[in-house]
């Protein structure tokens, strides 16, 4: 089969979907790679560098496998061949007329957000490598934000006491920035309505909020609270932010809005010069004030809520993004390199949103 990368269109988006270091293991197998001219160069990646891994430079979008990160526009659909396979976040749930536009089109698409949290799809679970991103990038915007210092300071001028970091949501981006904030010196606490990570939080030197509010989904994932646990949940939260200099928040469930946790009263409580991150743009924030893709200031409180913020680490973003698609083609390749696609096997059933029958 031959795999071709193209370069992203999204704007603000950084990543490529494979990088050089990544392709050479394709390249050695002898499976012919087609890279879009500059498909790295957002990436810091020059093209050259690809050649050097074997990749030929040339349009991409015929290829047998075509690799993405951001979903395709219309006209990227328009360009792939029947009967190919597209690989990238292809967004199933949120926007569901992409999953159609490539069924029509008779493409197989596989999204790299269904891939199932199971041990034997974890080297494939981008949602996890770009999370993790998010999270750390998350701690160092809230320490860049806030007007303290994060650790404890001891000078001949008198001691400055830690800051305190709430993360709310404590999946992988969660545990990411509670674990950054931790060895940048401030004093830490996370929150789930999972109760199964509570562990984890104190895993990473952080002490654990209670709640008593617990909403355990499927797949590893929370479910949407009750309206009554909403606005208890919110009610508490908004006593227990107060105490906070910053505020972190993650939390999602998949193919909903995002949940308000931070409200307006609670941005309103926090001390002068407080922040809250909000990771949660994408579904409509976490924060009542939040403006997606924006840092505003109100009363006194710095509210960001940066999209996509894997894409401003592009380099490492693109690398890890890349092994987790060699894991997925490792799936849908045989030895010989040709495209062998089971779709009775449990992670391909969960990836390929099209159904078997996307008739190609
Ligand atoms: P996510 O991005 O969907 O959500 C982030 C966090 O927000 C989750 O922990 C969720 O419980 C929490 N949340 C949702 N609603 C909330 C609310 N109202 N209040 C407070 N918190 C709320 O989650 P994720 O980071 O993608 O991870 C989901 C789970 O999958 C985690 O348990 C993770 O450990 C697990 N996982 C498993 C594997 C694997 O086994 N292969 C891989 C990755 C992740």
């Amino acid at each position: 089969a031959v795999i071709g990368v193209v370069r992203e269109s999204a704007q603000g988006e950084r990543r490529v979907a494979m990088v050089p270091k990544v392709l050479e293991r394709l390249s050695a197998k002898g499976i012919e790679v087609v890279v879009q001219p500059d498909a790295g160069a957002a990436a810091l990646i020059p093209d050259a560098q690809f050649e050097r891994a074997g990749a030929k430079l040339a349009d991409p979008w015929a290829a047998d496998i075509v690799v993405k990160v951001a979903p395709p526009t219309e006209a990227e659909i328009a360009r792939l061949r029947s009967g190919s396979v597209l690989i990238g976040f292809l967004e199933p749930q949120v926007r569901p007329e992409i999953t159609s536009a490539l069924r029509a089109a008779g493409v197989h698409g596989f999204a790299m957000e269904a891939i199932p949290r199971i041990s034997r799809a974890q080297a494939m679970d981008a949602l996890s490598s770009q999370g993790s991103i998010a999270g750390y990038r998350a701690a160092l915007l809230a320490a860049e934000h806030l007007t303290r210092f994060l650790p404890m300071l001891t000078t001949a001028a008198g001691t400055v006491p830690p800051a305190s970091v709430l993360v709310l949501g404590a999946g992988v981006a969660g545990l990411q920035a509670l674990a950054t904030a931790r060895r940048l010196g401030a004093r830490t606490t996370g929150y789930d309505v999972r109760p199964e990570v509570a562990d984890q939080v104190r895993s990473v030197g952080a002490q654990w909020l209670e709640l008593d509010i617990a909403a355990v989904g499927s797949g590893g994932y929370a479910r949407e609270l009750t309206e009554a646990e909403r606005v208890d949940q919110q009610h508490r939260l908004t006593d227990a932010v107060m105490g906070f200099d910053a505020v972190i928040s993650t939390a999602q469930v998949p193919g909903q809005p995002a949940p308000v946790l931070v409200t307006a009263e609670a941005v309103a409580g926090m001390r002068a010069g407080s922040v809250v991150v909000d990771l949660a743009g994408a579904g409509g924030g976490n924060c009542a004030l939040s403006e997606p893709g924006e840092t505003v200031v109100r009363d006194n409180v710095t509210v960001s809520a940066p999209l996509n913020l894997a894409s401003s680490m592009p380099e490492h973003a693109s690398e890890l993004y890349a092994r987790n698609v060699l894991a997925l083609l490792d799936e849908l390749l045989d030895e010989q390199g040709a495209l062998a696609v089971d779709f009775t096997d449990e992670v391909v059933a969960a990836t390929c949103v099209t159904g078997q029958d996307g008739q190609s």
